[in-house]
């Protein structure tokens, strides 16, 4: 695959762009989508100090095949293989009942790479703080803290994998007064 790291990260960003293009948020504003999957990418960099090119094109790539039409095999064409079996690792099995989705992420934290697990804490992170900024429509205090607890249930099994966003998470689940944390 391409040596060059620039090209890498602006190909996935222009990839998962176009992916994401009709997709929104559920905050109330309705923020496009790949604000997401590219301020996942940025708090790896920039929070968690992490410069592995694969881990941020996967981070830029981590909601394509589970929420578009993008196939890991289209991923692997594109962005080889490695980058193929980061998106893999963090792509819930579709076919699944929600609920089971959300049970298989705590049981599988653990046991994820080193590389899969960077990108898991920095998703929860990102998706924990859209939480704070604003509750997304038809959720109310309860479903917010219902996700905290289980994020914090999947954030347990990848301890270990990078100090500075364990700690912002840490931090956040005790402002939140999430139990045992
Ligand atoms: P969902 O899984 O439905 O939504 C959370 C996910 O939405 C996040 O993991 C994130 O995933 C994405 N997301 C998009 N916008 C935002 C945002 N602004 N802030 C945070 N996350 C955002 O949430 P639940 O875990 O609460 O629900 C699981 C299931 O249970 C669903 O099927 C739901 O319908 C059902 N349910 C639960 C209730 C409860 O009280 N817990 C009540 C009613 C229904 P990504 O990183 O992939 O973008
Ligand atoms: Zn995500």
């Amino acid at each position: 695959m391409d040596a060059d790291p620039v090209r890498c990260l602006l190909r996935a960003a222009n990839f998962a762009a176009i992916k994401h293009k009709d997709q929104r948020r559920k905050d109330p504003d309705k923020t496009p989508y790949i604000n997401h999957p590219i301020g996942v990418a940025y708090i790896l960099m920039d929070e968690g100090d992490v410069t592995d090119i694969d881990v941020l094109q996967a981070a830029i790539l981590h909601d394509t095949v589970e929420d578009t039409d993008t196939t890991l095999d289209e991923i692997q064409d594109v962005f080889g293989e490695k980058v193929r079996s980061i998106v893999a690792e963090v792509t819930d099995d579709k076919s699944l009942p929600k609920a089971e989705r959300k049970r298989l992420q705590v049981e599988h934290a653990a046991s994820r790479s080193h590389q899969a697990k960077l990108v898991k804490l920095a998703d929860k992170l990102y998706n924990l703080r859209d939480l704070c900024r604003t509750t997304p429509e038809g959720w109310d205090e309860q479903r917010v803290a219902e996700y905290f607890q289980w994020a914090a249930r999947v954030v347990r099994g990848l301890r270990g994998t990078n100090r500075p966003l364990e700690e912002r998470l840490e931090r956040l689940f005790k402002e939140r007064q999430v139990p045992d944390c």
